[in-house]
């Protein structure tokens, strides 16, 4: 499992259903495969995928 580049804690493996990615707990880091018509940070696409997750 890889470190976060940001603040070097492990990353978590996460599962937004059929989407797989890994996220930092700690500072929020998360690396996002999809959402590549998206010009906003990275962040800012995680969030939203977590809040549609969430919502159903
Ligand atoms: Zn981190």
């Amino acid at each position: 499992m890889d470190d976060c580049p940001r603040c070097g804690s492990a990353l978590e493996r996460l599962e937004l259903g059929e989407v797989e990615t890994i996220a930092c707990g700690r500072c929020g880091f998360a690396d996002v495969p999809v959402d590549h018509e998206s010009d906003r940070p990275r962040l800012e696409s995680w969030r939203d995928a977590l809040e549609r997750f969430y919502e159903r």
